[in-house]
């Protein structure tokens, strides 16, 4: 069977275990990766991240008892992650390849991370920096400043992906700050590309309080989980994974504290104009 970009363009007559080519090769179907738009409109998985039911392996909703955005290592949602066997979610001839099953489609960090939990995460982290916290100044003051620090550190730690400019639009809605949550409007890599000049920032601006201390544990658990990708090969030892999976786990810990924290402050952190 020969397939390119999802769909199947001749069935070849080699068989299961067989030979594809005469130098002995043989195809494996390693994993399957495409982007989000490919899995909705190609492989017709329910990964919709607006729909009620927005991952295809597992039955989190928008249900309080079911909610997907609990982050932490006790969500309802865990107990009904999908385990195999699965049937085939539907018609599409990948499916019928021997061993291919839902399991074998990999999520990104770009999607995933990125352009999920990190820009909630750095809006989030902007928002409490300049609304709030000890720098002194006006709003505009505090940003110009925190957005020189950024510019130092990107050339400090010789950082090339960088945001063109800070402005609060970027991730905040301006006309309403206390309405809507924060979330950074950036493309995927300036987007974690952010994440380690805000590790020194949010140390030196930690107040002490539990708020200041969990949001700097996510950002070093997130630059140590960026570092361990970084080092690895192609497939990570199973130290390498280990240290991946609980760097990732510590940090959307640290997400989820956050996230319950302000869900719990009404209204949003005191604006000072
Ligand atoms: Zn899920």
């Amino acid at each position: 069977m020969i397939i390119a970009r999802g769909h199947m363009v001749q069935k070849a007559s080699c068989g299961k275990g067989q030979r594809l080519t005469t130098s002995g090769y043989f195809g494996v179907v390693f994993r399957i990766q495409g982007d989000l738009d490919w899995y909705v409109s190609t492989l017709k998985l329910r990964v919709a991240p607006q729909a009620n039911l927005p991952c295809a392996w597992c039955d989190a909703d928008r249900t309080v008892a079911r909610a997907f955005l609990d982050l932490s290592s006790t969500a309802p949602w865990l107990g009904t992650v999908f385990t195999p066997p699965q049937p085939a979610p539907n018609d599409h001839p990948l499916w019928t390849v021997p061993g291919v099953s839902i399991f074998s489609v990999a999520l990104d960090t770009m999607h995933c991370l990125h352009l999920g939990v990190y820009q909630h995460l750095l809006g989030s982290i902007l928002y409490t920096l300049i609304y709030g916290g000890t720098l002194p100044g006006t709003i505009q003051q505090r940003l110009d400043s925190v957005w020189a620090r950024i510019r130092t550190l990107y050339t400090t730690l010789s950082i090339a992906t960088r945001l063109t400019n800070l402005t609060l639009n970027v991730f905040t809605d301006v006309s309403a700050p206390h309405a809507n949550w924060p979330c950074l409007h950036g493309h995927a890599a300036e987007t974690a590309a952010l994440m380690r000049p805000l590790a020194p920032i949010c140390s030196d601006l930690n107040s002490g309080s539990l708020r200041d201390q969990q949001r700097l544990r996510a950002v070093m658990c997130f630059v140590r989980f960026a570092y361990i990708l970084q080092l690895a090969g192609m497939f990570l030892t199973l130290d390498e994974e280990h240290a991946a999976t609980t760097a990732i786990g510590q940090g959307l810990k640290a997400v989820a504290w956050l996230s319950a924290e302000a869900s719990a402050r009404r209204p949003h952190p005191p604006q000072q104009a």
